[in-house]
């Protein structure tokens, strides 16, 4: 929608982009342009003509049209990074609601100068032999943290403290501790030095195989030409993606380009990020949640002073302002936390696409279990696929064992364990060796199943479960469909069904129970509260400090324990039955990484996945590694009952304080759209998690196979929520 007036601003420092400055329009330019726009203004009193960016349009102004001045030009090319931040946040309004300025806010760098950031960096001052004869000493004396620093010093001279006291979960105290005694010293500096120094020949040549090859002279090919491609690596861990990552930045590099390589948080571990660090020194760096603001300034100012070619993080690396970028890797791209739950909320791979267009990159995504929508794309010709079908690490996949839960109960046991599951854990102590059990809380439970047959009571719309509220009524979150409680199994007539429950805790009080003196970790929301205390559990338990991990779905990422040769998943049908279209992948995804957990080092793995449904295809894939066959069956339904990626889906999120009020402003706005006859609307209904901090919450849905028709429904919502000027908040979400 665009005015008479446009709202402008002339620096797009973060900290000053809510001061914007009214102009007029000319009719000869109301064509070209948009929100976005870089336009020249006259400013101030000299009106000297600057640059500006258009933040959005109106039809009236609060100033006196005789006072406000003309925009002058409209620059069309693209020139420089603010010009790409500014059209990239652009299209992220574009696509995913909100304001320019939110927008510009999530693209931009906070301006935070820190006095002067020190670099430390710890550097052995003792050899070889005396620190592996200190390693031992510690070994014996379960001094664990410092064997775990000794042993990283074996192979390097010199570490970036902020690896070893983050992802390492090494404390100050202990660095401090073998500072005392002679063993290293504390290099503080202004500048990066190179941060890890391995011993002579340690970072070595790339070993690629045939495979991998495939895809690194591809690139390389293109890069020659000077063109940009689009490559989705499908590969099981272990399969050399890492490597391949490695050498296509060398490439992107040689050729004088940047790049920005995408890990989510919890995959960021020390031993990948060293991986990086060897190979290219001083020339990488790191964003992550532990930086201070100051300090992510820093790192963004080096990257656009060009000091640092390569910038490894989280999804909001993704806007490191590099001049010559290249390349843009996103690693593990199925992961959940590549979408922003904050207005924007956007996905990172799909905002990386836009990027690549704004600035000539290649992107890259890698994926042991791709996500739909890459595969969607790849099958559809706009992504190249590869397969890494070989594992460089030796090991074979696990046995793995489905345990059907209902069987159990016939069989009259009503524990929590198979009998398989307990044989196996059983044997592991005996032979000293590690297991791991995985509880699948994606989402909550709240769903109603049958123990005797496996029934789940779901929507005769929507195929998803419903959900039980606390006055015993059963809710479908997408369309609002409601059915009393049944006390019986509709399909056997058991009186077993009900809710679905088990905690981390409950599984840790029973281990204890069965067996006394069993030594537990647990992971999970609770126990992970405290900064570090993530890392810390992975050591311990690495350390061999306990027989049996108990997590949440953190624990199946990232890390490598090679004493663990049993992995347990001890409800499937938690994020079977999560109550929202994407419980198939989502279960499939952490199916497979949880029981490649299992034998990661020399000795062979087995895996139990204890479910009520055996026969659902994303168990059954999953047990068979077979990411093809579930991809099949996926897309079938999605296409079937048109979820994304066979169709765009828009919510429309509601939240306020008062329920009624909520309620009525989700359906008039749904009535907006509703009233456009070719249009799927679902809902409104409570959302899957109605209530938050005293904030109800409704939502809505618009299914379409047409993005552009999404959008501009959206554009009409917005145009209604303006006119309303509402108290609650409304939250948009674009798939
Ligand atoms: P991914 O990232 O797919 O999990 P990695 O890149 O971490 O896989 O590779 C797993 C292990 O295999 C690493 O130790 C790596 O050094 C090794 N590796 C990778 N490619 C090869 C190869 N072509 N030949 C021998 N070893 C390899
Ligand atoms: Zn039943
Ligand atoms: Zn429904």
């Amino acid at each position: 929608m665009k005015g008479k007036y446009a709202d402008i601003i002339v620096d797009i420092a973060h900290e000053k982009l809510d001061r914007t400055f009214s102009y007029i329009v000319p009719e000869s330019f109301k064509d070209s342009v948009d929100i976005g726009s870089a336009v020249m203004i006259p400013f101030g009193r000299g009106d000297r003509l600057i640059k500006g960016y258009i933040v959005s349009f109106s039809d009236t102004s609060d100033y006196d049209e005789s006072r406000l001045k003309c925009i002058n030009d409209v620059i069309d090319e693209n020139n420089g990074i603010d010009d790409r931040m500014v059209k990239l946040a652009a299209y992220m309004r574009a696509r995913y609601g909100g304001t320019l300025i939110q927008s510009l806010k999530t693209v931009l760098p906070m301006r935070k100068k820190a006095a002067q950031i020190e670099h430390r960096t710890v550097i052995r001052t003792a050899d070889t032999e005396s620190i592996t004869a200190e390693y031992g000493e510690c070994i014996r004396k379960h001094r664990t943290a410092q064997a775990r620093l000794l042993n990283e010093l074996r192979e390097a001279e010199s570490l970036p403290y902020e690896l070893l006291t983050g992802k390492l979960g090494v404390s100050a105290q202990t660095i401090k501790a073998l500072e005392a005694r002679g063993l290293i010293r504390i290099e503080r500096s202004l500048s990066y030095r190179n941060p890890v120094k391995l011993k002579d020949g340690s970072a070595g040549e790339l070993l690629l195989s045939k495979e991998q090859l495939n895809i690194t002279d591809s690139y390389k090919e293109a890069l020659d030409k000077g063109e940009s491609v689009r490559y989705l690596i499908h590969g099981i861990t272990g399969s050399g993606k890492t490597n391949v990552y490695i050498k296509l930045i060398d490439d992107a590099l040689k050729a004088g380009g940047q790049a920005i390589v995408l890990i989510p948080e919890i995959a960021l571990t020390y031993q990948t990020l060293k991986r990086f660090y060897s190979h290219f020194g001083e020339r990488v760096s790191v964003l992550n949640s532990t930086l201070s603001p100051a300090e992510k300034y820093d790192q963004c100012k080096r990257a656009e002073n060009g000091e640092i070619d390569i910038m490894i993080g989280p999804r909001s690396a993704l806007f490191t302002p590099f001049k010559k970028l290249k390349l843009i890797i996103i690693d593990e791209e199925h992961e959940n936390s590549y979408k922003s739950e904050m207005t924007p909320k956007y996905h990172a791979r799909d905002v990386a696409i836009r990027l690549s267009e704004l600035s000539g990159a290649s992107i890259v995504l890698g994926s042991a279990t791709p996500s739909v929508d890459a595969y969607y794309k790849a099958k559809a010709g706009e992504f190249t696929l590869f397969t890494l079908k070989e594992r460089h690490t030796g090991q074979t996949l696990p046995d793995v064992w489905v345990a059907d839960m209902r069987d159990e109960l016939m069989a009259g046991n009503k524990s929590m364990f198979s009998r398989r599951l307990s044989a196996l854990i059983e044997d592991r102590l005996s032979k000293g060796e590690q297991s791991m059990l995985f509880l699948n809380r994606r989402g909550y439970a709240g769903f109603i199943s049958c123990r005797e047959c496996g029934e789940v009571i779901k929507c005769i719309h929507c195929d998803v479960s419903l959900s039980l509220h606390k006055n015993g009524i059963l809710v479908c979150h997408y369309c609002g469909y409601e059915i009393p409680r049944p006390r019986l199994c509709p399909k056997c007539n058991s009186k077993y069904i009900g809710e679905f429950k088990a905690g981390t805790e409950q599984v840790e009080e029973k281990l204890k129970m069965l067996y006394p003196g069993i030594r537990t970790l647990r992971m999970d929301g609770d126990t992970t509260k405290k900064k570090d205390s993530y890392e810390n559990i992975l050591s311990a338990f690495a350390n061999n400090e306990a027989d049996v991990l108990i997590g949440t779905q953190m624990i199946v990422k990232g890390h490598d324990f090679p004493n663990v040769t049993c992995v347990g998943v001890i409800a499937a049908d938690m994020s079977l039955n999560a109550q929202e279209y994407t419980a198939g992948e989502r279960t499939f995804e952490l199916l497979v990484q949880a029981v490649g957990r299992a034998g990661r080092g020399d000795k062979k793995g087995e895996a139990v996945i204890q479910t009520y449904q055996p026969e659902h295809y994303a168990v059954l894939c999953a047990q068979n590694q077979d990411y093809e066959g579930f991809y099949e069956e996926e897309i079938a339904f999605r296409e079937i009952c048109g979820y994304p990626p066979a169709a765009h889906m828009l919510s429309v999120m509601i939240m306020g304080k008062y329920e009624e009020s909520v309620k009525s402003l989700a359906e008039t706005l749904a009535l907006v759209v509703k009233c456009d006859k070719d249009f799927k609307v679902v809902g409104p209904a409570p959302a899957a998690i109605g209530k938050i901090n005293d904030v109800y919450r409704y939502v809505f849905y618009m299914k379409d196979e047409s993005e552009r028709k999404l959008l501009s429904a959206r554009e009409r919502i917005e145009d209604e929520i303006k006119k309303l000027s509402p108290t609650e908040q409304i939250q948009f979400d674009f798939i």
